[in-house]
């Protein structure tokens, strides 16, 4: 059984300053995902001891993504305290960190496409994406099955490497007839998934032009690709055992 938390819906730059959907990414298992500005704040906010957290993953190294890596760090190596935790991150994530924070992690990796991680408790395989330089995406091997994260990136044949996935995360940053370059929008969604054939998707990410008719979006993803579709709004917990189950906290 594997656990996923949304801790907000929201990207780009505007949706950071503006906070109309948290931007705190996501944790699966023990691993926070991409912690954007808030993180911190919202996992405090839903009674998640950031302490008891395993790791942090940034998929690059932009504002959105990785605010609060650092504070993520600190706080589950007991401010600096304790020798744990692992550090997975984009090949521009090099200066991310500070290097007290770097020596106190168990583990440091900086990755790129294709490359592959083992963990206690799962495997990670690193995706590629078309985005700013560096951007990778992430799929998790979990016992419970596969689950992919898209990340920001333009859609482009390659993304099919997200085949597989049970559960699929998608950066849908625009809606319908306002695409731009780099970033998935309501019809690169409908195509992708229509390919990679989840059982779940999950659109997160939503810029400030998605943001107030991200529900007519959802609605419209959900009927062309006859495929279960959510919001990750923050406090959506998705639990991937035989079946998908959705709940709020
Ligand atoms: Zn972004």
């Amino acid at each position: 059984m594997v656990k996923i938390i949304f801790l907000g819906s929201g990207g780009g730059r505007y949706i950071c300053v503006n906070q109309k959907r948290a931007t705190g990414g996501f944790i699966i298992g023990k691993y926070h995902v991409d912690p954007g500005p808030g993180a911190l704040l919202r996992l405090l906010e839903k009674k998640i001891d950031p302490k008891k957290l395993d790791g942090v993953f940034v998929s690059h190294k932009h504002i959105d993504h990785c605010n609060d890596a650092s504070l993520i760090v600190d706080a589950l190596t007991n401010s600096l305290n304790k020798k744990r935790g692992i550090f997975v991150g984009s090949k521009d994530c090099s200066d991310l960190l500070y290097p007290e924070e770097k020596t106190s992690l168990d583990k440091y990796y900086l990755v790129e496409k294709k490359e592959k991680i083992s963990l206690g408790d799962m495997n990670v395989e690193v995706l590629e994406a078309r985005h700013s330089e560096g951007t990778v995406g992430f799929k998790f091997y979990t016992s419970s099955g596969e689950i992919s994260y898209t990340s920001d990136t333009e859609y482009f044949s390659g993304l099919r490497s997200h085949r597989g996935a049970r559960i699929l995360i998608l950066n849908v940053t625009r809606p319908r007839n306002s695409r731009i370059p780099f970033h998935l929008s309501t019809e690169d969604a409908v195509e992708l998934i229509s390919i990679v054939k989840p059982e779940l998707a999950v659109m997160t990410h939503l810029g400030m032009k998605m943001h107030p008719i991200a529900e007519r979006e959802r609605k419209f993803i959900e009927e062309e690709t006859n495929t279960k579709t959510i919001i990750g709004e923050l406090g959506t917990v998705v639990t991937m055992e035989k079946n998908i189950t959705i709940e709020k906290i």
